[in-house]
């Protein structure tokens, strides 16, 4: 059996939304496995089910989706980083549960100077502040 672009769309959204997703042509909820690619913007997912053994490179979104994309408002940034540290957070145009981390900033006056990115693996968007 071959996953059908609806199923596809399916197991990007379960993805985005908790991390996690069931294959659709399995009988029992067998668990696919999904690695995101590493493209900075909008990432591609690599899916697999080791039950019945499909494995599909899904693209990132389309449209229409993709028309709804916007960037995050100065509001909602500034929600997002007092919020970062407190609770699980989810993207404001996608719902996709960010992801938060510590990069290290190159090329900043400061030696080992940090900042704290929230990043959408989604839509892309993404903001960060010195920490
Ligand atoms: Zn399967
Ligand atoms: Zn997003």
């Amino acid at each position: 059996m071959t996953w059908t672009d609806e199923q596809l769309n399916a197991i990007r959204d379960s993805y985005w939304r908790s991390s996690v997703a069931v294959c659709p042509t399995c009988p029992r909820d067998a668990v696919v496995t999904i690695e995101a690619g590493n493209a900075v913007v909008r990432k591609t997912l690599d899916a697999g089910c080791r039950i019945c053994n499909e494995r599909w490179r899904i693209s990132p979104d389309t449209y229409p989706l993709v028309g709804t994309f916007r960037d995050w408002s100065s509001e909602e940034q500034r929600e997002l980083m007092i919020r970062h540290n407190k609770q699980a957070l989810l993207c404001p145009v996608d719902d996709t549960v960010l992801k938060v981390y510590t990069l290290q900033v190159g090329g900043s006056p400061v030696v080992g100077a940090k900042a704290q990115v929230v990043e959408c693996g989604r839509c892309g968007r993404s903001c960060s502040e010195p920490g």
